[in-house]
């Protein structure tokens, strides 16, 4: 887990079987960047009174979890790293599918994004989780805003776009069994 927030919250729950997923891709991605620390997000569903402070609403049934992006500085990679202080609303610049004013759940925080600390994605690392995921028989969908998809490289069938009435997904990766 990236933060013992998650944990006090407890949002670490998952079935068994994601646990597996989420062990094995972890050893993959360090078994081909050896050094690399894959950091759980939310796993199960929060919802804070009002305002969707993590953003999901689909977090309820132990078989859907957030992996944060790996990230690097100019001295290359950052264990554990991650730009804001529980990982997510470190928004990704890119050209949105959304227009402008569609009615939508998507939030841009942007004060916030002058706080975060200056790192970057990751790409290789990055790249290479969403392959695992991808050719992983028991993931059965994985979100991520598509310039990012393109950014990285990688398509697949299970790639999707969350569409523009969901969180963003520019921040981090979601998956599901
Ligand atoms: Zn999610």
């Amino acid at each position: 887990m990236q933060s013992w927030y998650f944990c006090l919250l407890n949002r670490n729950f998952v079935t068994p079987e994601l646990a597996e997923v989420l062990q094995e891709t972890a050893t993959a991605v360090d078994t081909a960047y050896p050094g690399t620390v894959t950091l759980v997000l939310d796993a199960n569903f929060p919802f804070l009174a009002g305002f969707p402070l993590l953003p999901h609403l689909s977090h309820s049934d132990g078989r859907k979890a957030d992996i944060a992006f790996y990230y690097s500085d100019a001295s290359g990679y950052r264990p554990k790293a991650v730009r804001s202080p529980i990982g997510y609303f470190a928004f990704e610049q890119g050209v949105s599918e959304c227009p402008a004013a569609w009615l939508s759940l998507r939030w841009d925080l942007q004060a916030l994004q002058v706080l975060w600390r200056d790192l970057e994605v990751d790409a290789d690392r990055t790249r290479h989780l969403l392959r695992v995921l991808a050719a992983d028989g028991r993931v059965r969908k994985v979100f991520l805003e598509p310039h990012l998809q393109s950014r990285f490289g990688v398509s697949s069938g299970k790639l999707r776009f969350q569409g523009c009435r969901a969180a963003r997904h520019d921040d981090h990766i979601h998956l599901q069994l």
